[in-house]
């Protein structure tokens, strides 16, 4: 059990030009908090998660794990355990040999190791399969025999990398909730690595967002949700994505496509500028039928899922057409080509953004 620190750390790599794929990250995480770190291929999550596992070197800054500085300490001094992509499972060892190897490197007794891995076998559903070598597992049970083998050893953090990426959709699904549940049964602190923001809000106590190596906002799920930083974090976080449009401020409000945002005067004071980025969740918009204001629309594509409907649909009498996705009821969908009239849900759940970020 330990909390973890990222003081100011930066990683640097060398070329033309050098990249910071890190750049002076700022990041707490408590003893037995759940961690995601999300963002876009190349925002550096990966990297991030190597430094602390010590596979990269830190150029800049330090950090901290249960309050001892291991900036330069090497991977076997810090008492983590990581999960990879790939699982990295010896295939010629047997789904035990593969669980207690770690053990067996330390000199635990024979008897110690069997019974750890005994007990993470059961933990994992995989007491069936200990004599099994990983080619005669399936992707999931493969999967399980990476967790165990980083649960065995018993560490005070443990560092995964989008672990789920290599299952197909379903067992994702089950596989995410399996996951959550066992770190919160271990309460072992976890920093978890994923570019699928479904995955980060469903499994983190909290989330951090990167992008180009900076940290955008670190919440809770629904504090992302609701108060997205800025322009980049409400994009990245929520399905399907918000819509974000470059709206005009006047003395009446936000004017966006036949839509005015009543703003106070002091909002249209702070925000002191004269377009904004207004950002409105596609459950926040609806379809009206009566003549209400709203954003005139002609309907490209419906997605149907079962419990909702989202439409795509382009803005009809502009000059330069938009797209935006408003959720529609899905027992009474519109139909592509239709022309339809969206309009705000609640006016005060709209976000409103600097142009700049
Ligand atoms: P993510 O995990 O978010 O996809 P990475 O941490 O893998 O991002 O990469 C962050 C940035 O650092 C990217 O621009 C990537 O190209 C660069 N990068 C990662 N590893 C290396 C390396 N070994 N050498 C040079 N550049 C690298």
């Amino acid at each position: 059990m330990a909390d973890v620190a990222y003081r100011g750390a930066s990683r640097v790599f060398t070329g033309t030009p050098p990249v910071k794929a890190v750049d002076q990250l700022d990041l707490e995480v408590a003893d037995g908090e759940f961690l995601v770190l999300v963002g876009p291929s190349g925002s550096g999550k990966s990297t991030a998660l190597r430094m602390l596992a010590g596979l990269e070197d830190i150029d800049e800054g330090a950090i901290h794990i249960g309050g001892r500085d291991v900036t330069h300490t090497p991977p076997k001094g810090r008492d983590i355990a990581m999960v990879f992509q790939s699982y990295a499972l010896y295939p010629h060892m047997t789904v035990a040999e593969n669980m207690g190897f770690a053990l067996k490197l330390r000199r635990t007794p024979k008897d110690q190791i069997k019974t750890k891995v005994d007990e993470a076998a059961r933990m994992l559903d995989l007491t069936n399969y200990l004599d099994r070598k990983p080619k005669a597992l399936s992707g999931g049970q493969r999967q399980r025999v990476a967790m165990g083998r980083a649960i065995v050893r018993e560490p005070s953090v443990f560092l995964m990398d989008e672990p789920l990426s290599n299952l197909d959709a379903k067992l994702r699904v089950e596989t995410r909730a399996n996951i959550a549940a066992l770190q919160q049964r271990l309460d072992t602190t976890t920093i978890y690595v994923t570019h699928d923001q479904v995955e980060a809000m469903t499994m983190g106590h909290r989330v951090a967002v990167l992008k180009d190596g900076l940290l955008q906002q670190c919440d809770t799920p629904r504090a992302l949700y609701d108060t997205p930083t800025n322009a980049f974090v409400a994009g990245f976080m929520g399905s399907p994505a918000m819509n974000l449009k470059t709206a005009t401020l006047t003395p009446q409000g936000a004017q966006l496509d036949g839509l005015t945002i009543p703003l106070t005067p002091e909002t249209q004071k702070t925000l002191n500028t004269t377009t904004i980025t207004l950002g409105i969740r596609p459950e926040n918009l609806t379809l009206t039928t009566n003549n209400q204001p709203g954003i005139g629309l002609t309907v490209d594509l419906v997605e149907e899922l079962g419990a909702d409907a989202y439409v795509y649909a382009t803005t009809t009498n502009t000059d330069t057409p938009e797209r935006f996705i408003v959720r529609a009821d899905a027992h009474n969908p519109p139909t592509i080509g239709q022309t339809i009239t969206a309009t705000l849900t609640t006016p005060h759940h709209t976000h409103l953004f600097h142009p700049e970020t």
